[in-house]
This record gives C-alpha cells, sequence and structure tokens, in this order.
C-alpha cells in the first residue's frame, strides 16, 4: 500500500498537486493556516493513494514524498 506524506512546512498551498492527482485524494486544508500562512495540501483518503507519484513530481517546493 502506498503512502503519501506532505511536509506544511515547505508546502505553499499552490493546489498543482491536487490537480494531477489520477485518485482525486488531494486537497488543500482550509480549517489549517502555517507558520507561513498557506492552506496546506494534505490527502483526504490516503488508502486510495496508487503511489504513482504524480503529485510529488509535481510540487515545486518538493514538500511530498511517496512510499510504496
Ligand atoms: S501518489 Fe499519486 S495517487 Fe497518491 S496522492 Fe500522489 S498523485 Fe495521488
Ligand atoms: S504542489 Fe506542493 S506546494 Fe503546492 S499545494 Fe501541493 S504540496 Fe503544497
Amino acid at each position: 500500500m502506498a503512502r503519501v506524506q506532505i511536509d506544511e512546512f515547505f508546502c505553499k498551498g499552490c493546489g498543482l498537486c491536487t490537480e494531477v492527482c489520477p485518485c482525486d485524494i488531494l486537497a488543500l486544508n482550509v480549517e489549517v493556516i502555517t507558520d507561513k500562512g498557506y492552506h496546506p495540501a494534505y490527502c483526504t483518503d490516503e488508502s486510495q493513494c496508487i503511489g504513482c507519484a504524480n503529485c510529488a513530481t509535481m510540487c515545486p517546493d518538493v514538500a511530498i514524498t511517496v512510499w510504496r
């Protein structure tokens, strides 16, 4: 089973990762504001992650690590 880890310290809430996930399980968390003032991305259902790493490839701030 794959696992996706998003480091909120590096995330700037651009939302690019949410647009490339084929499983549509990434979203920006509007209930959280990071120290830098952003809504960070989070995984809504890790059990659906297929480990494709599209999100990690797309992230301009290298905030995502995918384990598989
Ligand atoms: S690894 Fe692929 S399926 Fe998993 S969260 Fe990232 S884009 Fe979505
Ligand atoms: S692409 Fe990277 S910086 Fe942009 S929202 Fe996703 S994790 Fe955050």
